[in-house]
């Protein structure tokens, strides 16, 4: 298991453009009460390293890190062209995605600021539920704001999160002033991830908890490189060296969490040779159509803004099955590796991918989450290349999650019958 987290920022060719206040100084100022005080200083930290606590390393362990890495050969047969395909099996922890891998540093950092709670905001729920289990493995209150449309349609992760003893409340609600205003207006409001966000900070400024974020920022992603690492030392050990990188994008902790320590190299060596893919939703384009600039991160305006690739703030995404793909724009360390041109970016729609994830389970035996199984269109196209060109490649895919719980959305749109 690495000891240290990576952090990207000492490896950049420049500086990166820094958080923007519009509200001269409110958000920031927001921002420093709720967040939890070491990720907010690591956030502008250039260290390359940062030791990971004994408390987060040993739950880790607990929950299934470090994970596998395995070779696909089902589905490279399937495929029938000259690639070896590893994937770095997220799936394999407790909630089932990489997101656990931060959430146990946020809470860690939480409570050593003497936090009685935590609070963050969910979707589909599957940070949700990353944070409901980090709280439970160290025994603090965790109350998540679900988007109150999905706490309805996709109980399942909120069942999860209930039974790790997390209080989950449908988002607006009445405990805050915000959600209270937007009730008044609408009773029926069925709520987003933008109010959700206002909620968990408001909540935890009012009664002395901490926000904990799930993505998009640089200390989030520095959490995440867990995976990364430990996917480096494994290819080490069998002497392999990808050549191509392919991971999903949703705010693009799960992509830098994977990569960054591979990019990092190159990055210090000064020369980028392999071949590094972001992949996203066609119904959320962001890493194919986003505007490099200055965004909000949240709908409800309330925080710092960042300089991503963006389609705005106000985006409304059609719905889904990929919740976690939904998110409006890019991680800035990110966004910035796709602008100097280092990263490409390919999006597709929900039936394409459905459709091979289908043909995935059946050839691997193995069920992707639906965000995940957004990498499968690319690892196909790598194939078709390599065949026509008789090259062989190597891959390495970040496996971010398994979908035993989206069952129902693949009935859905696969038409299997439903009750
Ligand atoms: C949340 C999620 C993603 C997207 O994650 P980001 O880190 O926000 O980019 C990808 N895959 C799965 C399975 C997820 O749960």
């Amino acid at each position: 298991m690495p000891t240290h987290w990576y952090n990207i920022l000492a490896d950049l060719p420049e500086p990166l453009p820094p958080p923007y206040d519009p509200d001269n100084g409110k958000r920031l100022e927001l921002l420093k009460q709720v967040i939890p005080s070491e990720p907010l200083r690591l956030e502008f930290s250039n260290e390359r390293f940062v030791k990971i606590p004994e408390e987060v390393l040993e739950r880790y362990f607990q929950v299934g890190r470090p994970t596998p890495l395995i070779r696909a050969k089902r589905f490279e047969e399937y495929l029938n062209a000259p690639v070896k395909i590893y994937l770095k099996m997220e799936g394999y922890t407790y909630t089932g995605s990489h997101k656990i891998n931060s959430a146990l540093a946020w809470v860690y950092y939480a409570l050593k600021d003497g936090a009685k709670f935590v609070t963050t905001e969910t979707g589909a729920g599957q940070w949700g539920s990353a944070v409901a289990l980090a709280a439970a493995l160290f025994r603090v209150k965790a109350h998540v704001f679900m988007v109150r449309a999905s706490y309805y349609a996709k109980p399942l992760r909120r069942y999860l999160m209930q039974m790790y003893g997390a209080e989950v409340h449908p988002s607006p609600s009445n405990l805050t002033e915000f959600g209270k205003k937007i009730l008044s207006e609408n009773p029926n409001h069925p709520g987003s991830l933008g109010i959700a966000i206002t909620e968990s900070a408001e909540y935890a400024q009012r009664y002395g908890g901490k926000y904990v974020v799930g993505s998009v920022i640089n200390a989030d992603i520095m959490f995440k490189t867990i995976a990364g690492l430990e996917a480096k030392k494994q290819l080490e050990l069998i002497g392999e060296d990808p050549d191509v990188m392919i991971g999903v994008v949703g705010g693009g902790s799960n992509w830098g969490g994977a990569f960054y320590p591979f990019i990092g190299d190159e990055l210090r060596s000064g020369k980028v040779r392999r071949r590094y893919i972001a992949v996203g939703a066609l119904e959320v384009p962001k890493v194919t159509k986003g505007v490099y600039k200055y965004d909000d991160p949240d709908t409800g305006r309330v925080l710092p803004q960042l300089k991503m690739y963006t389609i705005g703030a106000d985006f409304v995404p059609p719905p889904i099955y990929a919740g976690g793909l939904r998110y409006h724009a890019v991680a800035p360390t990110l966004s910035y590796l796709m602008y100097k041109g280092y990263v490409e970016g390919r999006d597709y729609d929900q039936e394409t991918v459905f459709k091979m994830a289908q043909i995935f389970a059946q050839v691997e035996g193995y069920v992707p989450a639906p965000e995940t199984a957004h990498t499968l269109p690319v690892i196909k196209e790598i194939a078709d290349e390599a065949r026509r060109t008789g090259e062989r490649k190597v891959i390495l895919v970040s496996f971010s999650g398994h979908g035993l719980l989206d069952l129902g959305n693949y009935a859905d749109v696969l038409g299997f019958e439903k009750t």
